[in-house]
């Protein structure tokens, strides 16, 4: 069965990037009837929050994203240090007592003389006495993972295509600390193992991992996932702002960005296809299809979210958005004022439009003997859906007056605005009485 993951570190909030990645993982399952599972990569202790893994889970339900299971590293210690010691037998781990500063010293000696930078290997070399010197003395090693540079690593990446790789031109990483914390990379593995994950899908910036990775699926005895890597995100002018970039979902949610809005425009970011906002999760998933990501940077338009979201706005049924609107507003006010909008919470504002008080705007005396008129009109009009038609019909006639001059001037006394939601729709909520009053400016 198709299983993919999302593990985000909970060291902070969900922004653009990470949505897409969870997103992306979980229309990939979905496609195939498989599972989407959330894995919270938590092994940096110092630096991971509860708080974080609560917004990330309400983050993922606000989006309609739910996970079929939820693993968590930090209680998955016992797991990482029986791979751990299996391995060390095996000779596929090995310590390192090498201090950053030699690291980088190393480091650059190599560069100076025009080689790669790899890791030499040195404590390799060290006697079985050299090393119980070290520990006696109290030195902790690092550890690091002995890449087979006998072993070719390759892939078909499912978004980049063949992949290829020299293992004797990587350093082999550092898996695990000397105070025996873990770095990301091999519990991931692990894990991947044993959570059953058939596809990882993930930023670009997790291909030379995925070089590493590879090595550590075999040196584990499994099979080696699927893998595909997304393109880098940028803004729609170059790189992804800062701002953008960092935009949490709550962020998003009190700006007026509708779940459905990030989904239709997330869904389809990187591929050609275009945005649908009437598409939901079951489409997007139906259609979803590696094949379509290219290898250009994917553009995140902020506009286009905007444009996205005032198109799923117009379309929201009442029902959808009435715990989100004024109480006393019904579904003709909102429907009323829905095709005005660009976000839900706007239609509060409309509604005091209709509601008032309204701010008044002082009339020419032309416009006020013919604001006059219209008050009389309207005292004798019937008052139904036709209301708008009838008055202005009438004022058409006896006034000589159309277009602007026969509108602007009742919709501003009626409104206090220049522009705003069909006054056909409006006026009727407005009532007559309110209606008069404004006419009359009193
Ligand atoms: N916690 C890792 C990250 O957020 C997971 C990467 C992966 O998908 O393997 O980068």
């Amino acid at each position: 069965m198709t299983t993919t993951r999302f593990a985000p570190s909970p060291t902070g909030l969900l922004h653009v990037g990470n949505i897409r990645t969870a997103l992306h993982n979980w229309l990939l399952a979905k496609r195939e009837g498989g599972r989407f599972l959330l894995r919270i990569d938590d092994t940096d202790e110092a630096r991971s929050r509860e708080d974080y893994v609560e917004a990330i889970r309400a983050d993922l339900a606000w989006l309609g994203i739910v996970p079929e299971g939820e693993e968590r590293q930090s209680a998955r210690f016992a797991l990482y240090e029986d791979a751990f010691e299996r391995l060390k037998a095996e000779g596929r781990v090995y310590p390192c007592w090498e201090t950053p500063q030699e690291l980088d010293l190393r480091r650059k000696v190599l560069l100076g003389r025009g080689l790669p930078p790899i890791y030499d290997r040195a404590a390799l070399a060290l006697s079985d006495d050299e090393k119980a010197a070290k520990l006696a003395a109290g030195e902790q090693p690092h550890w690091r993972f002995k890449l087979d540079h006998a072993e070719p690593i390759a892939w078909e990446d499912g978004i980049r295509g063949p992949q290829t790789f020299e293992a004797a031109m990587m350093s082999d990483p550092v898996i695990r600390r000397a105070d025996g914390s873990w770095l990301y990379m091999l519990p991931s593995v692990i894990d991947d193992v044993a959570m059953g994950v058939t596809d990882v899908l993930r930023g670009e910036d997790h291909v030379s991992n995925t070089a590493t990775q590879v090595q550590m699926f075999t040196a584990l005895g499994a099979p080696v996932p699927r893998f595909a890597h997304e393109a880098l995100l940028v803004g729609s002018e170059g790189k992804l702002s800062k701002r953008l970039g960092s935009l949490g979902v709550a962020q998003m949610r009190e700006m007026g960005i509708e779940p459905e809005a990030l989904i239709a425009l997330l869904g389809r970011l990187g591929t050609s296809d275009p945005v649908d906002p009437a598409l939901r999760l079951a489409e997007l998933a139906a259609a979803f299809d590696l094949s379509r990501f290219g290898r250009a940077p994917a553009r995140f338009d902020e506009q286009e979210l905007a444009r996205v979201n005032a198109a799923i706005v117009h379309a929201l049924p009442y029902e959808a958005v009435a715990p989100r609107l004024p109480d006393d507003m019904d579904a003709r006010a909102w429907e009323a004022v829905r095709p005005n909008l660009a976000h839900v919470h706007e239609a509060g504002d409309w509604w005091r439009v209709v509601t008032g008080p309204i701010s008044r705007v002082e009339a020419s005396p032309e416009d006020r003997a013919y604001l006059e008129a219209a008050a009389e009109a309207l005292e004798a009009i019937a008052w139904d859906e036709g209301v708008w038609k009838a008055l202005t019909g009438a004022l058409k006639e006896a006034s000589g007056r159309k277009g602007k001059a026969l509108f602007l001037p009742l919709r501003l006394a009626l409104t206090g605005m220049e522009h705003g939601p069909d006054m056909g729709a409006l006026l009727p909520l407005i009532g007559r009485e309110a209606a008069i009053a404004r006419l009359r400016q009193i």
